[in-house]
């Protein structure tokens, strides 16, 4: 177990300290791109996998990347401590960037398996899955290297370690016991794929925290499932009369704001497997869709928690305008304390009033004119006058038409909202009011009189809670003054 690098899965790949090839051109979209930033941005379960589909594309002639300096197909390359970098497909020397050594995969595969293809706990794993399929009596031709001929399309021949029928489905067990390269691993999946046959890689002994690199090829492009056969699971499957088998998979779980993952090792028969033909992949557990539950799950909860935030600051925004709203209803109100320093407590209230945007401006912001608002404001709401020296709602507004002509368009829509517009009315026993409102109706918009000061305008709506205006959805009339009517 020394020298073996293994990485989390969820963890974000990383380049190799000095790649040769330091940038890659995109034949899509002609953009290059810097190989550390663009392997960072990789998890390292999907630089694996891109990997292969970098390989799979050079191979199939469909290259995606190039060498951004010399314009030759690169695939993406891992060193023995799980780091990335590319290399070229073919090197003649006229690029600087050197990524191949003398040898080709085949050469170094030669050497590395020369005499070494039939060892001894080869034998001995591929005998214990023949073992287990034969204890299975659903299981039809099992046999031990029988060469499988391609029916169609792809060339050549495979001489699986283990052959299998149950009942349509083909399948195909191959013991992976050392190292293989990764275009050994794809060629098998794209042969066994066009037979319409399952492969299934089976292996002597499994650690999520001890894999090597042929681990991982084989376990991110099977969902993160990965098989054991040993003594143990031939003796459970010639127990139970059907084959069983170990799965070691991943398994995601929930941790604050993230996914991370379980590891699971179990004995499971080989009916509670899932085998889709097209992906070649055959599993006890779709970690893939687990774990894109789980983030939606994340997502919306994340969602609720700002939701349930943003409303507990509404919440405390409103009740602080509540309390600063009846600060100043209290302050005018109960203006029985005529000492010194009504003025200056009027200042200090006017300031909190204008960090909230409904403060009255300018330099001498006058006492009076918030008084009057909050006797309007009053008035309109307990249908009686407040504040006022007239005996009710129509002298005020009799009032409002001679001394502030500019407060008479919300004091008609205060009537309407608070529902004290009938108070008036009946209060208008010679139609005097009327008439007057009558007469004035066309100039309520265009004539500046009728205007409120910005400042004040935004005050009285702060104070009344937004009564003053106009309602959004108010178009019985089109000249605004029918409300004050
Ligand atoms: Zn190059």
């Amino acid at each position: 177990m020394v020298g073996n690098t293994t990485i989390v899965p969820r963890a974000w790949a990383e380049a190799v300290a000095k790649p040769e090839i330091d940038e890659v051109r995109s034949l899509k979209s002609g953009a290059v791109l810097n190989v550390r930033r663009l392997i960072r941005a990789f998890r390292y379960e999907r630089a694996i996998l891109m990997r292969q589909k970098l390989k799979s594309l050079v191979k199939a002639n469909g290259t995606r990347l190039v060498c951004a300096n010399c314009g030759v197909p690169v695939y993406l390359a891992c060193s023995t401590s799980k780091r990335f970098f590319f290399r070229h497909r073919h090197e003649d020397g006229s690029c600087p960037a050197v990524t191949r050594t003398g040898f080709t995969e085949a050469e170094i595969r030669a050497m590395k398996y020369r005499g070494n293809q039939e060892s001894e706990p080869h034998k001995r794993i591929k005998l214990l899955v023949l073992r287990s399929l034969s204890a299975d009596p659903r299981f039809a031709d099992v046999v031990s290297e029988q060469t499988w001929r391609s029916s169609e399309g792809l060339s050549g021949l495979r001489r699986p370690d283990v052959s299998a029928r149950l009942e349509n489905l083909r399948l195909a067990f191959e013991v992976q016991l050392s190292t293989s390269f990764l275009n050994v691993v794809l060629s098998r999946r794209e042969f066994y794929r066009s037979e319409r046959a399952a492969l299934v890689w089976v292996l002597p002994n499994f650690h999520p925290n001890y894999r090597r690199m042929t681990d991982d090829d084989i376990l991110f492009s099977n969902n993160s499932n990965i098989f054991v056969v040993d003594d143990s699971t031939a003796a459970a499957s010639e127990a139970a009369g059907a084959f069983m088998i170990k799965c070691w998979h991943r398994k995601p779980v929930i941790d604050g704001d993230q996914i991370v993952d379980e590891w699971v090792e179990r004995l499971v028969f080989w009916d509670e497997l899932k085998v889709d033909v097209d992906l070649q992949t055959v599993q006890a557990f779709d970690y893939s869709s687990e774990a894109a539950k789980l983030l939606e799950q994340i997502k919306s909860a994340k969602l609720a928690r700002v939701a349930a935030q943003n409303e507990a600051a509404e919440r405390a925004k409103i009740a602080r305008e509540n309390e600063l709203r009846e600060l100043v209803f209290g302050f005018v109100l109960n203006d029985d304390d005529e000492h010194m320093g009504r003025h200056e407590r009027w200042l200090a209230i006017n300031d909190r009033l204008l960090t909230h945007g409904c403060g009255l401006e300018g330099k001498y912001p006058d006492l009076m004119k918030v008084t009057r608002l909050v006797h309007l404001v009053m008035s309109a709401k307990s249908g009686k006058p407040v504040g006022f020296k007239y005996k009710n709602l129509v002298e005020i507004g009799h009032h409002l038409f001679h001394q502030h002509p500019d407060l008479l368009l919300a004091y008609g829509f205060m009537l309407r909202a608070f529902g004290t517009k009938s108070v008036l009315d009946r209060d208008d026993r010679t139609g005097r009011w009327a008439a007057k409102v009558r007469e004035e109706r066309s100039s309520f918009l265009s004539d500046a009189k009728y205007k409120m000061a910005a400042d004040e305008e935004r005050l009285l709506a702060f104070l009344s809670q937004g009564a003053s205006r106009k309602p959004a959805n108010d178009n019985r009339d089109q000249d605004g003054g029918r409300a004050a009517a």
